[in-house]
């Protein structure tokens, strides 16, 4: 990939982008789903669907991914969820426990 400036409309592009071309896509697709001012989107695939729309959303998503900001992608951590008052019996593999 060359790195001569083409004629291009997006040439605007912020120093921390990692990523230019996932940028550049992730801004076509926000362009092209901008709010019609009636609450909706402006895309005619997301008729009736209330605007920021998941396509805006995911852009944005990537807009941030392109500037190697990716902790808002992190998953929460998942933690062992155990009903008070469950007893505290050791976790044995279910091969082990069958294998009597
Ligand atoms: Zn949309």
């Amino acid at each position: 990939m060359s790195e001569t400036h083409r004629s291009d409309a997006v040439t605007d592009r912020p120093d921390e982008v990692t990523d230019p071309l996932l940028w550049k896509l992730a801004l076509e697709v926000a362009d092209a789903h901008e709010p019609d001012g009636q609450g909706g989107c402006q895309n005619l695939l997301c008729a009736g669907e209330p605007w920021p729309c998941t396509a805006w959303n995911n852009a944005q998503r990537a807009l941030r991914a392109a500037q190697g900001d990716v902790a808002d992608d992190t998953p929460a951590p998942v933690t062992p969820n155990f009903p008070a008052g469950w007893s505290a019996a050791p976790i044995v593999p279910a091969t082990r426990r069958t294998a009597a």
